[in-house]
């Protein structure tokens, strides 16, 4: 008699795994009329670098980096330099991966593309040990502190034929996207500026305040427009206007810049979606150049690197929020590590955005982020649900990966 077993779908740890294939999938979706701007930027496509690792149990895992600049240096870093290290590994040891990868690139590649690649590699691989195991990764990485995370609303960018000015239709239609937020259960808005002069970007968020009312909380983010001096100004209104935190004001290698804006302001300073590892994060926190830590995940160092970001953070008393953009990859990544993120500091019962961490909930129009993945993202009463299976505990549905995908790569064993 011969027993037919279902296909196993988990590997016991002591048995062996091995990466044998890297896939990167180059994603891009015009936005056509839907173009935004940042004070930094046009975006008229969302663009992003998704990571297939394949092994030889079956298992697959995801990953994600590439989200803010262009993705193919990204991918060249993985196919060219990185993937002959990764192929063959155990992605079931991914802090000793992520140590061999870096070794690789550290005379040359500390910040940038190289460590957006390294991310990518090592969620991928943090994705696997959950599937291997049977468990979902907030539970690898210690455990969740709660099971959904209270989301803010990125929005109010320049938009369309009101980009770059403050009409009266500019100011209605920026106060009607605001209020839209609101009512979509929101009770945290992030807005931007830094891209008009400081006199028009006061009047936006003046409208903004008057739109929402005072019980909204508001965040501002300057994508690093001003000087110092100009930064003062700007921080000095967002007080006036009860704004909660004031992200990156200033260019992010000005340290010294950011440790005098947070002596001289009330307003909490946000930074770090620009810094790169333990080392880099190491230095914004020696310094004390920030209130609030925002390390992105796909960029940072993925999952391996947060462990050690967030030690260092609790050991300066700084509460961490990752900086979230991308596919439905990189929000998935955002949530686990945020439910095993421990309240900043511990209260009886924790209040959002006080001690409660919470999670950057984009609402610019994105299909990478709501159309990839079988289990779409839902704000209910203002939170948002951790994926609570292996691994990552989300699939990628391959026909939308096929629709955004523009170049595919492969490496594999020999
Ligand atoms: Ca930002």
């Amino acid at each position: 008699m011969v027993l037919l077993c279902p296909v196993q779908s988990w590997t016991p740890i002591g048995t062996t795994m091995q990466i044998t294939k890297i896939i990167t999938h180059v994603l891009k979706t015009p936005l056509g009329k839907e173009r935004f701007y940042s004070s930094q930027a046009a975006f008229p496509e969302r663009t992003s670098l998704l990571v297939r690792l394949e092994t030889d149990t079956g298992l697959v895992g995801w990953g994600e980096g590439g989200q803010y600049g262009p993705p193919e240096p990204v991918a060249a870093c993985i196919h060219a330099v990185l993937g002959s290290q990764v192929l063959g590994s155990d992605p079931r040891n991914p802090a000793v991966l992520w140590e061999r990868l870096y070794s690789m690139i550290r005379d040359f590649g500390q910040k940038g593309p190289y460590l957006e690649a390294i991310s990518a590699i090592d969620i991928a691989c943090w994705d696997l040990l959950g599937q291997a195991t049977g468990l979902p990764v907030h539970t690898l990485l210690g455990g969740a502190f709660r099971e959904s995370v209270t989301a803010y609303a990125t929005g109010c960018y320049y938009r369309g034929e009101h980009a770059f000015g403050v009409s009266e239709d500019a100011l209605q239609a920026l106060a009607d996207e605001a209020r839209s937020y609101v009512e979509d259960g929101f009770r945290i808005l992030k807005i931007k500026l830094g891209l008009l002069s400081i006199e028009a970007d006061v009047r936006r968020i003046e409208v903004i305040r008057e739109a929402i009312g005072p019980n909204v909380t508001l965040l501002a983010d300057a994508n690093h427009a001003y000087n110092v001096s100009n930064a003062l100004r700007v921080g000095r209104e967002l007080e006036r206007l009860d704004v909660r935190w004031f992200e990156e004001p200033i260019v992010p290698e000005d340290l010294e810049g950011y440790r005098h804006l947070r002596q001289k302001l009330a307003i909490p300073i946000a930074g770090g979606e620009c810094e790169y590892t333990r080392y880099g994060f190491r230095n914004l926190f020696a310094q004390g150049c920030v209130d609030i830590a925002q390390p992105d995940l796909c960029c940072a160092g993925g999952f391996s690197e947060f462990l050690k970001i967030q030690a260092l953070a609790l050991a300066h008393h700084t509460p961490v929020i990752p900086h979230v953009w991308g596919s439905g990859i990189a929000l998935a990544t955002a949530l686990h590590a945020l439910a095993a993120t421990p309240w900043q500091p511990y209260t009886y019962l924790p209040v959002a955005l006080q001690n409660e961490p919470v999670v950057e909930y984009d609402r610019n129009p994105n299909p990478l982020r709501d159309d990839i993945l079988e289990q779409p993202f839902k704000l209910v009463e203002g939170k948002v649900a951790v994926p609570s299976g292996p691994g990552l505990g989300v699939t990628v549905i391959g026909s939308k990966l096929d629709k955004f995908t523009v170049t595919r790569q492969e490496s594999k064993s020999s």
